[in-house]
C-alpha cells in the first residue's frame, strides 16, 4: 500500500488512527526528534502558494489528514486516504493508550491559563499520563531560548505545540536542533478544546464533514481565510480533470 498520498504537493501519510498511535509510540524508542503535523485543507492551500511551507510539511515523520476536506480531496483525486486522523483525536488516542510507563507530555500554546486548565482536564480524563509542564503560546523572540530550555528541563516525551498553523510548524522547525524530546506535534487549537474554552463541533457535524460550518458559525470573522476551502475543492476537481486527460 502506498505510504503517502499526494494532495497538491503535500504528501499525506496514508495511515489509520491505530497505526498512527503505534508509529508515534515507536518514535519514542528512537533517540531523535520526530515531527507530526496535521494539515487541513486550508493549510494545504497555503502550502500550494508557499513552497517552503510544502517542504516543511513534507519533512514531517507523519503528516496526518486532519479534517474531512483532506479525506474528500484524496477521494476526488482517486487516491483515497484510509481514514481521517485529526490531530486532536490522535492526542486523545495517544493518551488513552495503555503504556508500561506513563508518557510525559508538555503542553505549549494558547492564551495564559489555557494550557494549565487543559492539563487539569487531561489528568482527570487520562490518569495514565504525566504532564511534564505547560507554557502559554504568547512570547517574544527573545523568550524562545528560555522556553526551549524550560521544555527540555521538564523532560517530556511528547511536546504538543498549539500555536495555530503554520506558526507551530515554523516554531518546531526553527527550534528542532535545541529540542530534546522525541516527538513534537503541531496541534492547532486543541488546548482550547481540552481546557473547555472552545467546543469541538458536535459529533454529527464532524461525521458529516461539516466542522468548517461549525467554525464559520462560531468565528464568522474567519470567512475570508475560509475561502481557501472552496478553492481547495476547485483545485482538486481541476487536478482530477487534468489527470484524466493525460
Ligand atoms: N496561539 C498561540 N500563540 C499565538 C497565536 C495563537 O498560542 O501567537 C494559540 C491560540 O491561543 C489558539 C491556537 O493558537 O489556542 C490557535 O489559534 P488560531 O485559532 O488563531 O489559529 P488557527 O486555528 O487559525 O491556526
Amino acid at each position: 500500500m502506498n505510504d503517502r498520498i499526494d494532495i497538491h504537493g503535500v504528501r499525506i501519510s496514508n495511515v489509520t488512527m491505530e497505526e498512527t498511535v503505534s508509529r508515534i509510540f515507536a518514535m519514542l524508542e528512537e533517540d531523535r526528534l520526530h515531527t507530526v503535523f496535521t494539515p487541513n485543507a486550508e493549510i494545504i492551500m497555503q502550502a500550494v502558494r508557499d513552497p517552503s511551507l510544502a517542504a516543511l510539511l513534507n519533512s514531517a515523520d507523519l503528516l496526518l489528514a486532519d479534517g474531512a476536506g483532506v479525506v474528500l480531496g484524496s477521494r476526488i483525486l482517486g487516491t483515497p486516504a484510509r481514514e481521517k486522523v485529526s490531530g486532536i483525536d490522535t492526542a486523545r488516542a495517544l493518551m488513552r493508550w495503555k503504556t508500561v510507563r506513563p508518557t510525559r507530555y508538555f503542553l505549549f500554546g494558547g492564551k495564559p491559563g489555557v494550557a494549565e486548565q487543559a492539563a487539569v482536564h487531561l489528568l482527570s480524563d487520562y490518569p495514565g499520563i504525566v504532564i511534564a509542564g505547560f507554557r502559554n503560546g504568547y512570547f517574544t523572540p527573545e523568550e524562545v531560548p528560555a522556553i526551549v530550555e524550560e521544555i527540555n528541563r521538564s523532560n517530556p516525551d511528547i511536546l504538543l505545540v498549539c500555536l495555530g498553523a503554520p506558526r507551530q510548524e515554523r516554531w518546531i522547525e526553527a527550534n528542532a536542533a535545541g529540542l530534546q524530546c522525541r516527538v513534537a506535534m503541531g496541534l492547532g487549537g486543541s488546548l482550547d478544546v481540552f481546557a473547555g474554552t472552545v467546543k469541538l463541533a458536535p459529533e454529527w457535524m464532524r461525521k458529516a464533514g461539516l466542522e468548517w460550518l461549525a467554525r464559520l458559525i462560531r468565528e464568522p470573522f474567519r470567512w475570508k481565510r475560509m475561502l481557501d476551502l472552496p478553492r481547495f475543492v476547485l483545485l482538486t476537481f481541476r487536478t482530477r480533470l487534468m489527470k484524466k486527460r493525460v
